[in-house]
């Protein structure tokens, strides 16, 4: 096996809050329990536990922090005289994160904090009035803005089956588009990632497999590196579209017409009836795609093997048992 190989079967790394992690690292020395959703990704990826506010000094147990300020000029300080002013530590912190794990390939953050929280965290005045719930934490909002590759979720968003199924399959992709840059990006090897995203680009964002297309077939237009920094950005922006039952089955027919001179009229027809029964809700999308499965390893398909949209994340993880 050749070294490029191994880093691509390595499991993708994701950062994770230290709390959620079961570290007793809360403002009040307690952890965070983990949904069974996180602790289900945790079992299928690699996992890396941070603690901004412990990696800027503060200690357990710490006077609480929050958020104070206007939309533009939000801070994080102490609740009780809000004259300890966290943010450029914090901010510092994240960018520390991204050189300690430069594998990283996506983080959970934490549901509500003002630090590690991912949308929706309170905003307070400077009287200590809440204004609002709609921020991010301010290291979330320091990762987003030094990697805006790197997918992140929180622990609450995580429950919702769409956002699940999106992050795991951008933190997915995204590692796989690491080992390609460590293998060493070639227009060749660009193109021949492309080939195997088509069907799950198409699955996630029809304007996006329009436009990612004609780019890739055009490489030699633009410098290599321009062309990868314009292709990874429209991949995982196309990949953030929620994939829908319409467009899963769209891509199931256009895979089911590789086998129309393999199976027989009777298997088309049954293959048919799944994906219909799925595009109607009747079965989760596990079904059809284990029926396809079955039949390409029965009549392989060196083209549609190398599809990623037939495993773009561990089958383990049961995601596509719930979509
Ligand atoms: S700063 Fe983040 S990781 Fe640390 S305790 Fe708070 S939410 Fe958890």
């Amino acid at each position: 096996m050749t070294e490029g190989e191994q880093k691509t079967l390595k499991k993708p790394l994701l950062g994770i809050g230290s709390c959620l992690a079961g570290n007793a690292v809360r403002y009040n020395g307690d952890t965070k329990k983990p949904n069974e959703y996180v602790r289900n990704i945790c079992e299928h990826f690699d996992t890396r536990a941070f603690c901004p506010e412990m990696g800027v000094g503060l200690g357990v147990p710490r006077p609480p922090i929050r958020l104070v300020g206007t939309e533009d000029t939000v801070r994080i300080v102490d609740v009780k005289t809000h004259t300890h002013d966290y943010t450029g530590p914090i901010q510092d912190y994240a960018l520390q994160v991204l050189q300690q794990a430069p594998e990283l390939c996506g983080y959970i953050l934490v549901k509500g904090s003002p630090s590690c929280g991912y949308g929706r965290v309170k905003r307070y005045s400077e009287d200590g009035q809440h204004l609002a719930s709609d921020q991010n934490g301010i290291f979330a909002n320091a990762l987003a803005q030094a990697d805006p590759l790197l997918p992140l979720e929180d622990d609450g968003r995580l429950n919702d089956p769409g956002l699940r199924e999106s992050f795991v399959t951008r933190a997915c992709a995204y590692h796989d588009w690491k080992a390609l840059i460590n293998e060493g990006l070639t227009t060749h090897r660009l193109i021949a990632f492309y080939t195997r995203y088509k069907y799950l680009v198409m699955a996630h964002h029809v304007p996006s497999y329009k436009s990612l297309g004609p780019l890739v077939a055009n490489a030699d237009r633009l410098p290599l590196h321009e062309l990868a920094t314009h292709f990874i950005h429209a991949l995982m922006a196309a990949l953030t579209h929620r994939a829908t039952r319409r467009s899963h089955s769209n891509v199931l027919f256009h895979l089911a017409g590789y086998l129309k001179r393999t199976i027989t009229t009777a298997q088309r027809q049954r293959l048919a009836a799944l994906i219909e029964d799925y595009r109607i809700g009747q079965v989760p999308l596990v079904v059809p795609v284990t029926m396809l499965k079955h039949h390409f390893s029965d009549n392989p398909n060196a083209y549609i093997d190398s599809q990623v949209f037939l495993e773009p994340y561990p089958d383990e993880l049961r995601v596509r048992n719930l979509v």
